[in-house]
């Protein structure tokens, strides 16, 4: 909002809008000391949508668009010292039907494509060493993780082809349940078939990506899908952008038992920057209103039907931000909580950063606007007690940490013939 409606506002918006208005007025200041712990991490973000752009917007990472609403490009990552970006592989499970596998390879292609068009200020990035020569070349590290088991189309020499090419993490579903695990998206619709967890073939999955060395990430999956796979894995497991459910009530969102499941796995819990992820009350509210986002996007498909042309995920994209753009943003305090109990519950060494940027419609509390606005976490959590070398692993210590790890037990794994 510009300042000069502020006044106008103050008679007329609703209560909640106008704790919105005072929230962006105080935004956070980074102090030098703040700044300088930040610039000395190798700070990771361990999911961001933006590769959707890639292909749909033939978005260029190199835009410097002072217009663009979008949260992630080289000069937005270099201002907020990102050092490693992984980048979602996601392939729409409706759109995409009957090609999941050829999608994916589309959209890992535009991730070297884009590396490739800038390869002064970034880097494709397979390991803990790549991230760490990108930092000490002052590149950003590409890495890519898929969102969605169904990528791999029930094939195991699919999974190892997407190793291959680079991939370092897959989450074992999106929200749609698939042939051998189930979802927290659709685990209570009785029009799915569900497994009660990980299949046998699921079980193997996750054994085949500790063998070869690929991040077992636990975001989205069901509760019992979530505890199939923390039995089965032999390495830490990530949730690349997931919150904690003691906080908000998001089936998506991870009680403090699993906090402290991964916590004994090594695993880390990397905070997702979504409103209705990190604020309970942005999350009733958007559930309140869901009904009516929903009839919305089907009157535009049934549209697009209608005319003979294919709905798209841009379009849907921008319907989405309308209707979420009524509600309120939470304050920069939501994240930190979330950050602060999944610290406290699961140790410090065991929580770190998921943005979703690019994947929730623009929808991240006050003062969360891009990557160039992560210093601010570093203040926020200085501002909470937490020393220099602790925030170093928040940023990114820990996500490094188990990416080593899981290079290891791969490593030992492969050794030992198993
Ligand atoms: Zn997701």
């Amino acid at each position: 909002m510009t300042s000069r409606l502020l006044p106008l506002c103050l008679f007329l918006c609703s209560s909640a809008a106008a704790q919105t208005v005072a929230a962006a007025s105080s935004d956070i200041v980074v102090s030098a000391r703040a700044r300088a712990i930040h610039d000395s991490a190798i700070v990771v973000d361990t999911h961001a949508d933006t590769t959707q752009r890639f292909l749909d917007e033939n978005f260029d990472l190199g835009s410097t668009d002072p217009n663009d609403a979008g949260h992630v490009s080289l000069d937005k990552a270099r201002r907020g010292n990102l050092g490693a970006e992984f980048f979602s592989i996601w392939v729409d499970p409706t759109t995409h039907k009957g090609h999941y596998a050829a999608y994916t390879l589309d959209l890992i292609d535009s991730v070297y494509e884009q590396a490739s068009r800038h390869p002064d200020r970034m880097m494709m990035a397979f390991s803990v060493a790549d991230v760490e020569r990108a930092h000490r070349e002052h590149k950003l590290a590409a890495l890519m993780g898929i969102e969605g088991g169904h990528s791999i189309e029930n094939d195991i020499r699919l999974l190892r082809d997407f190793y291959r090419l680079g991939v370092r993490y897959m989450t074992l579903t999106w929200s749609n349940t698939n042939e051998w695990a189930d979802s927290s998206g659709d685990v209570d619709d009785a029009t799915v078939e569900h497994h009660n967890g990980l299949t046998d073939f699921g079980k193997q999955v996750v054994l085949e990506m500790n063998r070869i060395g690929m991040i077992v990430d636990i975001s989205h999956v069901s509760d019992k899908t979530f505890w199939d796979a923390i039995a089965t894995t032999k390495a830490p497991v990530i949730a690349s952008h997931s919150s904690a459910r003691a906080l908000v009530n998001a089936p998506r969102n991870m009680t403090d038992d699993m906090l402290r499941a991964v916590a004994k796995n090594g695993g880390v819990v990397d905070v997702n920057f979504f409103s209705g992820f990190d604020d309970e009350n942005y999350r009733q509210a958007e559930a309140a209103q869901a009904k009516d986002l929903a009839a919305a996007i089907k009157q535009y498909d049934d549209q697009m039907k209608a005319e003979g042309k294919s709905a798209t995920a841009a379009d849907r994209d921008r319907i989405e931000r309308e209707y979420l753009a009524k509600l309120p943003r939470p304050p920069f305090s939501v994240l930190i909580d979330q950050i602060d109990h999944i610290a406290k519950v699961a140790g410090v060494d065991h929580v770190g950063l998921g943005s979703d940027f690019d994947g929730v419609s623009g929808q991240t509390p006050t003062g969360m606007d891009s990557a160039a606005d992560l210093p601010k976490i570093t203040q926020g959590l200085l501002d909470r007690g937490y020393s220099a070398s602790d925030i170093h692993k928040i940023l990114g210590g820990n996500v490094l940490r188990v990416l080593g790890e899981v290079e290891r037990v791969s490593r030992e794994m492969q050794e030992g013939g198993k």
